[in-house]
C-alpha cells in the first residue's frame, strides 16, 4: 500500500523553484531528475523575488518559500547559503553574496575576508546550505547542510563559483574550486541537504 501525505511527492507531482537564477535552477532540476517531479521555477511563473532581510539561512530559506507557495498555490522548494568564517564570528553568513556587490566581484570579498582575519590564528570555515520546501497550507520543512574546513589564502583554483577558492575542505589538500566538480558536488553543503530533502520527502 503506498501512503501518500503532504509531505511526500511523487513522479509527475510539480514542484517550484523558488529562484530566477537559471543556474541554480539548472542544478536544482538535475538533482530531481530522477524522481520524476515536474520542476517550474518562480521566474517563469511571473512571481516576484521577496527580500531577504532574515538574519539566518534558516530564516531566509523559509521566507522565499513561502512566499513561492502563496503566490503560486504549488508546494515551493527554495535555499540559503553562504560561507561562514569562525574568527569573524561567521560572518560574512547570510550576507555572503551582499559582500561580492553589485558587480559579483568575488576577488574582492575574499580579499575583504583575508584583511578582516588579519593574522588569527583560528582558520575555520564552514559552508552551509538551508533547503525549506514550504506547502499553500503553510506547512514548511527546513533541512540544513554544512562542510567544514579553512579559509585559506591565497585563494586556489578556478573552478566552481563564489568562495569556492578559499575553502579547502576538512580533510583534503585541495580547495573547492581545484577540486572535481562531482566531488565537490558529493561532498557539499548543498548536496547534503539534499540528500535529507531526499530521504524525507522523496520517492525514487
Ligand atoms: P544565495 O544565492 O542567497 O544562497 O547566496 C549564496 C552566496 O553564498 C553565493 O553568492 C556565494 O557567495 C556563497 N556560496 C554559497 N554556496 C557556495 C559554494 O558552494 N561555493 C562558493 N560560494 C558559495
Amino acid at each position: 500500500m503506498s501512503v501518500t501525505n503532504e509531505i511526500n511527492f511523487s513522479r509527475g507531482d510539480k514542484l517550484v523553484v523558488a529562484s530566477h537564477n537559471p543556474g541554480k535552477i539548472r542544478e536544482i532540476q538535475a538533482l530531481l531528475d530522477p524522481f520524476g517531479l515536474h520542476v517550474l521555477s518562480t521566474g517563469e511563473m511571473g512571481a516576484p523575488e521577496p527580500e531577504e532581510t532574515g538574519d539566518t539561512f534558516e530564516a531566509n530559506a523559509r521566507l522565499k518559500a513561502r512566499a513561492s507557495a502563496e503566490f503560486t498555490g504549488l508546494p515551493a522548494l527554495a535555499d540559503d547559503s553562504g560561507f561562514c568564517v569562525a574568527a569573524l564570528k561567521g560572518a560574512p553568513g547570510v550576507y555572503s553574496a551582499r559582500w561580492a556587490g553589485p558587480d559579483k566581484n568575488f576577488d574582492e570579498a575574499m580579499c575583504r575576508l583575508n584583511e578582516e582575519m588579519g593574522s588569527a590564528k583560528d582558520r575555520t570555515a564552514w559552508f552551509v546550505c538551508c533547503l525549506s520546501v514550504a506547502w499553500p497550507s503553510g506547512k514548511v520543512l527546513t533541512f540544513r547542510g554544512e562542510v567544514w574546513g579553512d579559509a585559506v589564502w591565497p585563494p586556489r583554483g578556478n573552478r566552481g563559483f563564489g568562495y569556492d577558492p578559499m575553502f579547502q575542505p576538512t580533510g583534503h589538500s585541495i580547495t573547492f574550486a581545484e577540486m572535481e566538480p562531482q566531488k565537490k558536488h558529493g561532498i557539499s553543503h548543498r548536496a547534503q541537504a539534499f540528500r535529507l530533502f531526499v530521504d524525507a520527502c522523496l520517492r525514487r
